[in-house]
């Protein structure tokens, strides 16, 4: 590491990114808020990373830790719990670097679920419950006063007048200023905190504050204005993230009159807001105010909305959803109404009320301002059903497969959903009814779509439409053969299970098994397949090996065979030769990172990828055997595409290309590991003698030519070859001395 160019230590937040690579947010209020903060009351520097505006890999994010460093304390974010994987990851690889700097981590998964976050061997030294600003604070001041800081679970402790807050520091973003509007679309803020409402779906309560508390409306003016001095805001749209804005009528008339009074008009505002209290005059401020909002809907059946706990008063709340409907009509306000399907209790007949009540709402009258969001139930942490599931079970017949899904890498959102809602309605009940019914609904709604004349309603039909494809009956089949995959695999936690209060078994993971990827190259599509191929094969426990990771991420598969073939390769497709017996291409991910995990070449090793068509597998083996290393690809085809071959891999020099018959590889070479990613009927004589000679390692398929073979790791001993079967695949046969058929060895 080089010497730090600031004396001063500061405090870093980092937020670890979504799994989410589109319209990406913007804006970081929370983190914003608590920086700036704890900055005002103590001077202290304060630094912020948002990783999904950093480019680059984590060596990358290594570097540019360097840079900002020297740190007092470094907090992560775990604001949602799709991000507890990517941030248990992070702390990981945080912690190695900075053992001796305090780690941090809070927000809506922390405050739920801490003892996730805070166990033994945990890399976070403390969990914040609640909101951050005074506790950060308090453990800032404990290390500026020469304190150890308070480890374990502290919070929670909330700001009781949001006015006392300091103003937003926009400039704690500055390092992403100059490129935002190239990747983000909305900018976030929050005017306001905390929801007074308890619907047992919600997260929101695991804040613990049930109050609703904002700033001033004339601080929230004052807020809006300072913000449209730091960016231009006809380029974005403002996503006043709030949970519940305009709970309160007088304030949210003032805001919006503020806002049209002072004309702070961004492309739109967006919010989530209840539509109880909305009358004529609030529908007018916000159509002129230019905003669009989200209406938690939930259900069009009142049954569901008491168990939602919802409202209390069903008639009246749907009657006011239609007068709603009315009003953003007469005034051109665009909202969307968003729809639970398969909540805990859901039955048939409760999802026909609700889409019955949908179709009365969006499809008798010519035109709507209004479309649909169509979900399904998923547990969250910190909501009523999780901590109460138990209960749900008891009384409604619900079953949660997945009760801890987000210690899944891959699937986490599929695993979620896996609910059965009720006695009488199973997962894939709900699943069918949700698509058949909604997709047609969803078509009618895009029809009848008006909008309000500006080039925003583009966005809003895309987003009816992409919705609509979504629910197709190609998605509803893939979603459902995917649920059945699932139902297989548990999410299966590691660490020492520690209870917390609603009876959850948490289950801290061990860093040493959430090594990277943390994904950071959001715009690079390839990256991104690449990401989502290393956190399946992680997902399903066929890789382990913190380098085969690396090098898995690190090398592209697009730079060694055509891009479809890639992809499939990296999708688990079968990519078979044009003609029986030539050497395929490529294999699956799952079958190379099977044989390279089991074959675990260590630096200085000498590898062989024993059938080298495009040279992807070569690659992986010289990241894995490093600069110290030799790698063999052995080419079944002929002169000149050998050299092409070896001009390919010319950034590897430790690589060397031979031609040869890949049925009788492992000859004429010495050889420590090697991987044959096609099949022979057997294992020959000479590999055998080969294997022997070198006490070498190899991993082939061996097995019949017209169904499955086996995968196995042959290990060769002084006078033996044990053979371990590592997996049932199929891969395609070679041609060759040793192969299922007899010639010439061809390249597919
Ligand atoms: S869904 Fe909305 S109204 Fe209900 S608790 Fe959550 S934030 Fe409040």
């Amino acid at each position: 590491m080089k010497a730090h160019l600031r004396p001063d230590p500061a405090v870093l937040l980092i937020a670890p990114g979504i799994i989410k690579w589109t319209d990406l947010d913007f804006g970081l209020p929370h983190l914003v808020s608590m920086g700036g903060y704890v900055q005002h009351h103590t001077g202290v520097r304060v630094e912020l990373l948002d990783l999904n505006y950093e480019g680059g890999d984590h060596r990358q994010l290594a570097r540019t830790l360097d840079e900002l460093g020297p740190y007092l304390i470094i907090g992560i974010s775990c604001f949602s719990s799709y991000d507890f994987m990517r941030t248990m990851a992070l702390a990981a690889f945080v912690k190695e670097l900075y053992p001796d700097v305090p780690l941090v981590t809070g927000g809506y998964h922390a405050s739920a679920l801490p003892t996730d976050l805070i166990y033994d061997g945990s890399p976070f030294d403390t969990a914040i419950v609640g909101e951050g600003e005074l506790p950060l604070l308090g453990l800032v001041r404990q290390l500026l006063g020469g304190q150890a800081i308070t480890r374990g679970i502290i919070g929670p402790n909330a700001i009781e007048n949001l006015d006392d807050l300091p103003p937003y520091q926009w400039q704690l973003l500055a390092r992403y200023w100059p490129r935002a509007h190239q990747i983000g679309r909305k900018f976030q803020i929050y005017l306001s905190r905390g929801c007074t409402y308890k619907c047992t779906f919600c997260m929101e309560r695991a804040k613990t504050e049930y109050r609703w508390r904002a700033y001033s409306p004339e601080r929230a003016i004052d807020e809006l204005e300072r913000l449209s001095k730091v960016t231009d805001l006809s380029r974005w749209v403002v996503n006043l993230a709030d949970p519940l804005f305009g709970y309160k009528r007088s304030w949210r008339r003032q805001v919006l009159r503020g806002v049209i009074d002072k004309g702070l008009l961004p492309r739109q505002y967006w919010t989530l807001t209840r539509s109880d209290d909305l009358q004529d005059e609030d529908v007018e401020l916000l159509a002129k105010a230019r905003f669009s909002i989200g209406i938690g809907v939930e259900s069009g059946s009142p049954e569901m909305l008491k168990i939602m706990r919802k409202t209390a008063v069903p008639d009246r709340y749907l009657s006011q959803l239609m007068q709603l409907g009315q009003l953003s009509r007469k005034h051109g306000l665009s909202w969307a109404g968003n729809v639970i399907v398969g909540h805990p209790g859901e039955t048939q007949e409760t999802m026909r009320q609700t889409h019955a009540f949908l179709k009365e709402l969006f499809t008798t009258a010519k035109e709507t301002c209004g479309w649909l969001s169509i979900d399904p139930f998923r547990l969250y942490p910190g909501a009523q059903v999780h901590e109460q599931m138990a209960d749900w079970q008891r009384e409604h017949g619900a079953v949660f497969h997945h009760p801890t899904w987000w210690q899944s890498w891959y699937d986490g959102a599929l695993r979620a959903e896996l609910v059965d809602p009720s006695h009488s309605l199973d997962f894939e009940g709900r699943v069918r009814f949700m698509y058949d019914h909604y997709e047609p609904l969803l078509g009618e709604v895009a029809k009848r779509f008006r909008g309000q004349g500006r080039d925003v309603d583009k966005v809003f039909l895309r987003s009816i439409e992409n919705e609509q494809r979504q629910l197709s009956p190609r998605a509803r089949d893939q979603l459902l053969a995917r649920a059945k995959q699932a139902r297989r695999q548990p999410t299966a936690p590691s660490g020492s299970p520690t209870s917390d209060k609603s009876g959850y078994l948490g289950h801290g993971p061990s860093p040493a098994n959430l090594p990277l990827p943390i994904g950071l190259h959001v715009k690079d599509p390839w990256v991104r397949q690449r990401e989502m191929a290393v956190r399946r094969v992680l997902a399903a426990g066929i890789v382990r090996g913190e380098r085969l990771i690396e090098a898995l991420l690190q090398v592209g598969p697009e730079r060694f065979m055509a891009e479809d073939v890639a992809k499939a390769m990296l999708d688990d497709r079968p990519v078979w030769p044009e003609r029986e017996g030539a050497a395929p291409q490529t294999v699956g991910v799952s079958t190379i990172a099977m044989a390279l995990e089991a074959l675990t070449p260590d630096g200085g090793e000498r590898a062989a990828d024993l059938c080298a068509v495009t040279g992807y597998v070569a690659a992986l083996l010289a990241e894995l055997v490093g600069p110290t290393g030799e790698v063999v690809a052995h080419h079944p085809g002929g002169w000149l595409s050998a050299r092409s071959l070896s001009r390919q891999l010319t950034a590897w020099p430790q690589i060397r290309v031979i031609r040869g018959d890949p049925t009788l590889a492992i000859r004429g070479y010495a050889m420590d590991v090697g991987f044959l990613g096609a099949a022979l009927p057997r294992l020959s004589t000479p590999q055998r003698e080969a294997l022997m000679a070198e006490q070498g390692r190899a991993v082939l398929a061996l097995g019949p030519r017209f169904a499955k073979q086996d995968l196995v790791l042959v290990h060769g001993t002084a006078d033996s070859c044990q053979e371990k079967p590592l997996a049932r695949v199929r891969l395609p046969v070679l041609t060759g001395k040793a192969g299922w058929l007899r010639g010439q060895p061809q390249v597919g």
